[in-house]
């Protein structure tokens, strides 16, 4: 934002029916759903899409594993409109790693819903960029390289649209000769499908107090590398998981490792983020991992081709906020409809897609705008969202409360219960007890980890990796990390926690480098940030606010 934004001429609006804030698989559905109802229904609806990646696809990060029930609900053709989803699983592994062994779990022990029969790997990046072509087809407006930086309110306090940042702002917070005013968009109802910690949906939980009523908030940081891999290396339709080393049993997470399309292979690492230990760095023990060895020979003859990192949401069922407002609400991720176990969301923000559209589309036919589209509550509350979370709902606390193999074997338990006496499992249901920031011991009473040094075939130094995520900001223009107080890092985060950012950022953009006079200062290198919104989550002191910087910036991913 501009030092005196007063001074600017006024922005241009644009009026929808709809306004859609991201283009992952809840906004797109969201927006296929409401220009297939107006089709059927022989009416019009404006529809239009902001995505602040460079183009559809370009910030979006997953395994993928998908369970197609979203998609066939959405778009029940879709094999024969050629979506790329192509890889059914064949073969479903879980390995318990230790330190020098391995064993795996019988799939018979595996609860049913663990299953990943009749799913499929897929580039989730790719499938939202065909999700986009359709919905253009249909004749919604998608804009890609447009961040939606503020909540437009009426004088009622109802949402009623969002305003793209302005271009062209300098470091110093004045405008540049490349200055653009950003734009209005309008709309009877606007959809915040922003994804895990949406920025501007943490805003709207905050201002209307959404998350009164449930759990904190959990989530996990999960980094994935793309490679190519030998032939005789690739098993396509495996999909293998893993939980124990290189985790110590009180850390939460675990790999996957997916084999698909022509040689390649996603693997991944997820660190849950109310670990404790303030010296772990989720990205080191990424890199640990892939050197055990029941993992390394896949990569053997192999080349890494793609990296990056995204937040992903672990709370579950109780800690979904109240998901209406008056004129807007929050779909997929942002609201976290993310089934922990067997780590899959895309399903369900397809499905939230979805019933916002539905409960938007009624409600516009009937005359109203800028109210709460409780329908769409209601639907996510009882149907298959609900079918899907409910039952699983203990997982993720029972971990963080017993450690890994007691807290996985009870979660497994509950789930079979849950199985066997449908919507009844343990009969209670745990509570999230602390955010994650808060989770964390002080230095002095933690243990530091000396990982190992990388040798750039199996394992990559933090910068390296960041260069195959294609990232790329605009120099000149306001760090996107705000401090709300600079001195914190080195006054109080640096004695106290050793600085965490330096090692939970996936991107290496937080430093804490010696002045010639002897001095830490706290460095952010904002150009490297891949988006992921851990800093906003972790840091110890709230102190950072992730906001969207210059629409277009941030990692350009392919096939992630
Ligand atoms: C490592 C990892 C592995 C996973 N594995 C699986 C899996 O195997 N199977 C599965 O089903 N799910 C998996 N998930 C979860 C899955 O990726 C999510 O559930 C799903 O992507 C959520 O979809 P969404 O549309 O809500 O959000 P996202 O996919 O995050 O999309 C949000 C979009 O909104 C854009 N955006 C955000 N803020 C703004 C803004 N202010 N202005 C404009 N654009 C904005 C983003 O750039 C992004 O493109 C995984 C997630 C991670 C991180
Ligand atoms: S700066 Fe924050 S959002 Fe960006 S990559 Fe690092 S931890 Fe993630």
């Amino acid at each position: 934002m501009v030092s005196n934004e007063a001074a600017l001429p006024p922005r241009e609006a644009m009026e929808f029916d709809v306004v859609i804030v991201g283009a992952g698989p809840a906004g797109l559905a969201a927006a296929i759903r409401l220009k297939q109802l107006a089709a059927q229904a022989g009416s019009e609806i404006s529809v239009v899409v902001l995505e602040k990646g460079s183009a559809v696809g370009a910030h979006i990060l997953s395994g993928a594993v998908i369970d197609p029930k979203g998609l066939n609900r959405l778009i029940p053709d879709w094999k024969e409109k050629g979506a790329p989803v192509e890889t059914e699983v064949k073969t479903d592994k879980f390995l318990v790693l230790t330190k020098r062994g391995s064993f795996r779990l019988p799939n018979l022990l595996m609860p049913p819903l663990m299953s990943n029969h009749g799913n499929y790997i897929v580039s989730l990046g790719a499938l939202c960029i065909w999700l986009g072509e359709q919905a253009a087809e249909l004749g919604v407006e998608v804009y890609p390289g447009f961040a939606a930086a503020e909540v437009l309110y009426d004088e009622k306090g109802a949402v009623v649209g969002v305003a793209t940042g302005d271009m062209g702002v300098g470091r110093d917070d004045e405008p540049t000769a490349n200055f653009v005013r950003g734009m209005e968009l309008r709309g009877k109802y606007t959809f915040f499908a922003e994804g895990a910690r949406g920025s501007l949906t943490k805003q709207l939980i905050k201002k209307f107090d959404l998350d009164q009523g449930s759990d904190p908030q959990k989530y996990g940081i999960g980094l994935k590398e793309l490679w190519q891999v030998a032939p005789e290396r690739h098993e396509p339709g495996l999909v293998q998981h893993s939980f124990g080393w290189p985790l110590d049993s009180r850390t939460g997470g675990g790999s996957f490792l997916y084999h698909y399309g022509d040689g390649l292979v996603s693997v991944g690492f997820v660190v849950h983020l109310n670990y404790e230990n303030p010296y772990l760095s989720p990205y080191q023990e990424f890199q640990r991992f892939k050197t055990h060895p029941a993992i390394r020979p896949t990569f053997e003859g192999g080349k890494r081709i793609g990296y990056g990192a995204r937040a992903l949401t672990e709370g579950g069922w109780q800690s979904i906020p109240k998901l209406v407002f008056p004129g807007g609400a929050l779909l997929g991720c942002a609201a976290g409809f993310m089934n922990v176990p067997r780590i899959k969301g895309s399903h369900n923000a397809i499905l939230s897609g979805i019933a916002a559209a539905d409960a938007a589309f009624a409600a516009i036919e009937e005359g109203r705008a800028q109210d709460r589209l409780e329908a769409y509550e209601e639907e996510v509350r009882s149907g298959d969202i609900a079918r899907d979370l409910k039952p699983v709902r203990n997982a993720k606390p029972l971990w963080s409360r017993f450690g890994t193999y007691l807290g996985v074997t009870l979660g497994g338990i509950d789930m079979w219960l849950n199985t066997i006496l449908p919507g009844i499992g343990l009969g209670f249901t745990l509570r999230h007890r602390k955010p994650d920031y808060a989770t964390l011991k002080k230095a002095a009473d933690a243990e530091p980890i000396a990982y190992p040094k990388p040798d750039g075939v199996l394992t990559f130094d933090r910068l390296t990796n960041v260069s195959f995520s294609g990232t790329n900001h605009e120099e000149d223009q306001p760090v996107h990390l705000k401090l709300t107080d600079p001195s914190i890092p080195v006054a109080v985060n640096l004695p106290e926690f050793a600085e965490p950012a330096q090692r939970y950022c996936p991107a290496a953009v937080y430093e804490i480098v010696t002045d010639p006079d002897g001095t830490p200062r706290f460095q952010i290198n904002a150009q490297n940030c891949v988006h992921c919104k851990t800093c906003d989550i972790k840091d110890p002191s709230q102190n950072i606010t992730w906001v969207c910087p210059e629409g277009g910036g941030g990692p350009n991913y392919t096939g992630m």
